[in-house]
């Protein structure tokens, strides 16, 4: 369980960032819809933005997804096992990818 304390700290800090972003892109969200431009060439523009905050937003949900797995799997002593191979993922690839639960040969 210690083994991967500074592993976990860094997906607690990592989830508020991700929880911030998210908040962020919500809130910018609600501002376009909110007001909607009267040109209609700002209106397509802000429909864009509107696409790539949800796509931006879909990420970040599913990071928060991940990232709140991994801690569950540190809790279950299940951290850092291969969820399809079962083997053990390596500590380079966890500490490049800390929400990670498939080794390298796997995730390709
Ligand atoms: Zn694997």
């Amino acid at each position: 369980m210690k083994k991967y304390e500074r592993i976990r700290r860094k997906l607690l800090s990592k989830r508020e960032e991700t929880e911030g972003r998210l908040n962020k892109i919500d809130q910018d969200i609600l501002h376009t819809n909110g007001a909607p431009s009267p040109d209609s060439g700002e209106q397509a523009i802000e429909r864009e933005n509107d696409d790539v905050l949800e796509a931006l937003g879909g990420i970040a949900r599913s990071e928060l997804e991940q990232i709140n797995t991994a801690l569950v799997r540190i809790e279950q002593n299940e951290y850092g096992i291969c969820t399809v191979c079962k083997n053990p993922i390596s500590a380079e690839r966890l500490e490049a990818i800390p929400y990670t639960d498939h080794c390298i040969d796997c995730a390709e």
